[in-house]
């Protein structure tokens, strides 16, 4: 997968994403990770790529020439016409499925804004998808970037070292997580739960699966609405008094 960043801050996006396992996804060849500096596309002398919105009002707007050739160089390199994906807070919330259905892609764009964001133009010309990373203001789209390249690329055959690890984690089958437990076996005086430490694959496996299905249920019952779970997993949540916790 080839990821292109439209961005005024290139050195940002690539720091941060090139740490770390990504960073090693790239070197191994499974990942590119191509930043490209909007402001070398500008139009005049001072090197500016904004100016005030027309029709008054505060900040200012990213000009459409400098994006619009910015995007022209990296499209002009590609066999077919690529997904464009402009991050903003007016676009769908991200969320893991749409991370699944982007990380087939070969080729991304992502643009990202600054300032009161992107002259409307050249957005109507190029993108193909508006992402938001959630309900808040940031002050440019380089971290919400860098969320969503983070978490499509993980996803990509290889960059992980064990596929599976992607396969059966948070969000899959629309169920969290169960906990997890490393060395040494008792910290502080809390214990590793013994059945982690049985052996008995079938026994952990059942484990398992209910400390998600309780997981959810506590923490996320908008998700539990949408996951598959069984009648004795029914019951078994009917027992439980999750309000002498909260
Ligand atoms: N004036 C814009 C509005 O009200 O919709 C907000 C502009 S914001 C200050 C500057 C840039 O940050 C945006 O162009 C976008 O690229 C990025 N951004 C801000 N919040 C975001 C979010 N929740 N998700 C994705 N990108 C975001």
């Amino acid at each position: 997968m080839n990821c292109h960043i439209l961005t005024l801050f290139p050195q940002m996006v690539l720091d941060g994403l090139r740490t770390s396992i990504l960073g090693r996804a790239e070197e191994k060849g499974i990942l590119s990770l191509e930043a490209v500096n909007i402001r070398d596309f500008s139009e005049n002398k001072h090197n500016r790529v904004d100016d005030a919105p027309y029709g008054g009002g505060a900040g200012l707007v990213m000009q459409p020439g400098p994006v619009y050739s910015a995007y022209r160089s990296v499209a002009d390199k590609l066999s077919k016409k690529p997904r464009v994906i402009y991050l903003t807070p007016q676009g769908r919330v991200f969320n893991q499925s749409m991370a699944e259905e982007l990380s087939k892609e070969e080729d991304l764009i992502f643009l990202c804004g600054h300032y009161e964001g992107i002259d409307e133009r050249v957005l109507e010309m190029i993108v193909t998808d508006n992402i938001s990373i959630g309900d808040y203001v940031l002050t440019g789209g380089e971290l919400a970037a860098m969320v969503v390249i983070d978490s499509i690329a993980r996803l990509v055959p290889g960059v992980l070292h064990n596929d599976e690890s992607a396969e059966f984690e948070t969000f899959h089958d629309s169920l969290l997580e169960y906990p997890q437990y490393t060395r040494p076996e008792e910290f502080m005086g809390k214990k590793v739960p013994q059945v982690l430490l049985s052996g008995h694959h079938g026994n952990v496996d059942k484990w398992r699966r209910e400390q998600s299905v309780i997981r959810t249920a506590k923490a996320r019952p908008d998700l539990l609405a949408k996951a598959e779970i069984t009648e004795k997993e029914k019951e078994l949540l009917k027992t439980l008094d999750f309000q002498k916790e909260i």
